[in-house]
Formats: C-alpha cells, sequence, structure tokens
C-alpha cells in the first residue's frame, strides 16, 4: 500500500477485515511515518520512503516478486504517478488499484503549461493511450474511489431507476453502447455529481489555515486544475472562457479559471437547491464519454457531466481565504479527524436530470455518526472512499486479467454489493427543482428560459 494519509489509513483495517493475505509480506510506503505504528502494531512492515520516477521500480520489484502469488499495490498516495506505477505493475503480473490518475509532482503548479496540459483531460489521455497501446493483461483500475470511482457505478443504478419509473422499454445493457443508447432513449440531457458535506467541525476553524475532510493537498491540486465538464450535446452556450480539447476522445471542455473557485447551481436531498464547486474530476470526463452515441464519425448524443461539490462548511471558508488573498495557500494544512467532527453527513450521490420526471438524485447519505460504527479511522467522506477501494480490489481479484480499466466498465451491481454495507442510507429522491428556480430574482439575468437544463442556467456567473 502506498500513501498512508487519510485514505490509507482507513482502508488499512478494511483490507484487513476482508482479505486473506501472507501478512509478513504486506508494506506500506510512506515519506511520513506520523502514523507508521498503525502499520508496525499489526505485525506489517512500515517504508519509510518517498517514491520518486527515480527509485519507484527498485523499491517496488522486490516487493511485488518476493516468494509466491500475485502482488497487488494499493496506490493511496499524493505526488506518485499512476501511469508509471500502473504499468511497473502490469509488467510484474500484479495487481493495481487507485482512486484518481495522479501525477509525479510539479505537474499541478506548473505555471509554464498551458491550461490544456494541466486537465484531469490530458491526465486521463495518458492513461486511455497505454491501455490502446497494451489492450488486456493485468488488471489495473484507475481511479476506483467514491468520485471518480463509486459515482460511475450510482450512474448506472440510477439510470435503469429513471428508465423504469419513466416507462422506458429496455434490456439491462451489456456493453458501453448499450448503456450510452439507454441514456440517450432515456431522455437524460446530464449528471451532476452532486456532494454536500455537512460534517461540522468541534472548533471553529482559526484563520490562516485550510481545513477540509479529506486530503487538503488532493483538494488544492484539483482546485487549482481548470475547471472542467463533460459537455453533452443539448448544450447551446458556452461561456467565453471555455475551450476545446484537441486530441483525444473530446469529450470534455475546460474553463480557464479554477474549478475551486467556479460555482454551478445544483441540488441535493437535505439542503435541497445548493450552490457546488465545479472542481474537474475524472468522472466528469469518462461518464461523459461512456454515455456517448456515435452515429458514424459524428457524435449523436452525449450528457453533459461535472461535479458538482459543496465541501464542508470548514472548506469553503478555507477556499475564500485563500482566492481572496490572491490564492495564497494558508500555513496550516489540516485534515479533519474523525474525532474532531461533532456531526454531519456526507451526502454524495448522481443528479440525472433532463428527463420525463425532470431530475433524480441517487447516492450514499453516510453520517459520521453511522461512520464511526462501522469502521475505524476515518470520517464519512473516507468510508465512502476506502469502500470503494475495497470493492475494486474485490472485482479486480475476480477478475485479474481484465486489462486497464476505468469504473464505468465494471460490474455496477457486483461492486455496489460489496460496497452497499459502508455506505449508510443509499436513496433516490425525484426532484421538480430546476437551475431556473431558487434565484435571487432581483436583476435581469442572461438565462435560457426555453431549456432549464443549459448549462447557461447552472454556471453561476
Ligand atoms: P493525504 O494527503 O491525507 O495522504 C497522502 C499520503 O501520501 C501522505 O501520507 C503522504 O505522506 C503520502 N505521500 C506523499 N508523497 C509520496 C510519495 N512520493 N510516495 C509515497 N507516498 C507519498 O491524502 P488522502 O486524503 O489520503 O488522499 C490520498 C489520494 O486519494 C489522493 O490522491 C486523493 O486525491 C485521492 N482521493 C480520491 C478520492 C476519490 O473519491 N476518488 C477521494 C479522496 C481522496
Amino acid at each position: 500500500m502506498i500513501g498512508l494519509g487519510s485514505i490509507g489509513k482507513g482502508t488499512l483495517p478494511l483490507i484487513e477485515r476482508h482479505f486473506d493475505f501472507d501478512k509478513s509480506r504486506f508494506t506500506v510506503i510512506d515519506p511520513v511515518d506520523t502514523n507508521a505504528k498503525l502499520v508496525t502494531d499489526r505485525g506489517y512492515r512500515f517504508q519509510k520512503t518517498a517514491l520518486t520516477p527515480e527509485n519507484y521500480k527498485d523499491v517496488l520489484t522486490p516487493l511485488l516478486t518476493e516468494g509466491e502469488g500475485q502482488g497487488f499495490v494499493v496506490n493511496l498516495s499524493v505526488d506518485t504517478s499512476s501511469l508509471d506505477l500502473m504499468k511497473l505493475c502490469r509488467k510484474l503480473g500484479a495487481l493495481y488499484i487507485d482512486t484518481v490518475v495522479e501525477p509525479w509532482p510539479g505537474f499541478y503548479f506548473d505555471d509554464k503549461a498551458s491550461a490544456a496540459s494541466r486537465t484531469n483531460y490530458a491526465l486521463r489521455e495518458t492513461v486511455r493511450k497505454e491501455k490502446k497501446r497494451k489492450p488486456g493483461g493485468t488488471t489495473a483500475m484507475s481511479c476506483c474511489g467514491a468520485n471518480p470511482g463509486m459515482v460511475s457505478w450510482l450512474v448506472k443504478q440510477a439510470l435503469v431507476d429513471v428508465a423504469t419509473e419513466t416507462g422506458v422499454k429496455f434490456k439491462e445493457p451489456k456493453s458501453r453502447k448499450d448503456w450510452a443508447k439507454l441514456m440517450k432513449k432515456t431522455g437524460i440531457k446530464g449528471i451532476h455529481i452532486a456532494e454536500r458535506d455537512t460534517q461540522r467541525a468541534r472548533e471553529p476553524k482559526p484563520a490562516g489555515e485550510f481545513w477540509n475532510t479529506w486530503s487538503v493537498e488532493g483538494f488544492l491540486s484539483e482546485g487549482f486544475q481548470p475547471a472542467e465538464l463533460g459537455w453533452g450535446t443539448h448544450e447551446k452556450w458556452k461561456p467565453a472562457n471555455a475551450r476545446q480539447q484537441k486530441k483525444g476522445c473530446k469529450a470534455a471542455i475546460y474553463l480557464e479559471q479554477p474549478g475551486a473557485n467556479t460555482r454551478v447551481r445544483t441540488w441535493c436531498p437535505t439542503p435541497g437547491a445548493q450552490y457546488g464547486f465545479l472542481v474537474t474530476h475524472n468522472e466528469a470526463i469518462s461518464i461523459a464519454d461512456y454515455f456517448t452515441v456515435n452515429d458514424g464519425k459524428k457524435v449523436s448524443y452525449r450528457p453533459t457531466c461535472h461535479y458538482a461539490y459543496h465541501p464542508a462548511n470548514v472548506a469553503v471558508l478555507s477556499l475564500h481565504e485563500l482566492f481572496g488573498s490572491a490564492g495564497k495557500v494558508q500555513d496550516k494544512l489540516h485534515v479533519l479527524e474523525e474525532n474532531e467532527l461533532q456531526d454531519g453527513t456526507d451526502e454524495l450521490g448522481v443528479l440525472l436530470y433532463g428527463h420525463k420526471k425532470n431530475a433524480y438524485w441517487y447516492g450514499s447519505q453516510l453520517s459520521v455518526e453511522e461512520t464511526r460504527k462501522l469502521a475505524p479511522y476515518q470520517n464519512a467522506t473516507g468510508l465512502q472512499v476506502t469502500s470503494a477501494v475495497i470493492a475494486g480490489m474485490v472485482w479486480a481479484l475476480e477478475n485479474p486479467e481484465a486489462g486497464i480499466v476505468e469504473t464505468d466498465e465494471m460490474d455496477y451491481r457486483r461492486c455496489l454489493e460489496i460496497q452497499r454495507p459502508y455506505l449508510g442510507p443509499i436513496k433516490g429522491y425525484y426532484t421538480d427543482w430546476t437551475p431556473l428556480e431558487s434565484r435571487p430574482g432581483f436583476y435581469q439575468e442572461d438565462i435560457d428560459i426555453r431549456d432549464p437544463w443549459q448549462f447557461r442556467n447552472i454556471l453561476v456567473r
């Protein structure tokens, strides 16, 4: 296991709970040893090392090849290249899983690189290229956390629900093409990954500190990347700073502004209408790509897809401070541990909109109180991620020769079946809300009243 941060700490006891393995060969690698006792007290090895482009082969190869059986790399670190690690694992016949396409350090904050090259689109394309170059072989799962990850499984379940309840005649699809056709037939214009984190810190956040319920470094990296979204065929308007990608699948566009400073209107069951940040995420692109219907060389249908994230209030305040002070990152970065939270829920789901019944949110409503009963060392946000990692690992063991896969391509029923006990209530809600509602309404606005579900109405300008 690479990385013993907030997600690594939570995943460790779940790996123990769910898998049989040779204890003497389990090694955790992290350059920071603050939590090393968690590992060594259990009888596993802790290796205090930062993986780098220069050393990763030498560090990992002996660990993955000693003794018998098949190795497995669970990558839960920041600052390591998912692509390089995945390639090495597949060469050695070891299984691999990660929760984002992570680059080596330098990528996210390179102010000389073009905006297009700093997108998640560009990162995903590197993995797609490798998949094309070397199809099949040992399974390596890309982006198998909560989002990206679990939300791709939720999208399929939500689509089946909406298609059924709006009277669409269909058989459960078996191929990507058929899934895309079903999305089109059901009349879905777009999908928000709509999340509201209401987990509340016991203490008020001091000025000059960035607090979050998961990796602050991870959040800042993606939050500073350009806002990015899968671009649907129903869209009639683009913001002036929207840019198209020139190479690859072309399923997404990006805006020349940081995602964590870009707001959109969305909806979650508990708050109802809310603002979310349009932070770039791999799933915004992979879902839009997966559900694309092609008519020869032409794209005849694609849903818009993007993240609409209302993080914990302390994180919203942290972002406000940061962008308000010209993007200067606070001196202290802090991930709230489960015992620092007094209450709250991470409501993480998918909002499928534009169909006959307007919009449907389907997802997990996991509270921190329930999380404490289910698994140690993590909050609700963490458990949604770590349980997806466990589901992905089970799927990989059951499908060890599936090649490089994205979560959209995995068996959503099987994965949700494994993950379900850890997600709190998983519920679906229909809503009449559209982005034309819940606006202050005092002033003239540049909106499209003929189609409520245009991005023009969703983006807060
Ligand atoms: P964290 O910052 O708490 O922990 C990251 C760990 O990586 C730290 O312990 C750090 O010391 C270690 N690390 C840093 N450089 C390293 C190197 N060169 N080699 C080995 N280890 C190194 O982050 P987290 O909250 O645990 O998140 C871990 C990863 O999971 C991040 O990439 C994050 O973006 C991702 N994540 C994905 C999802 C999802 O739903 N898909 C959700 C949360 C986090």
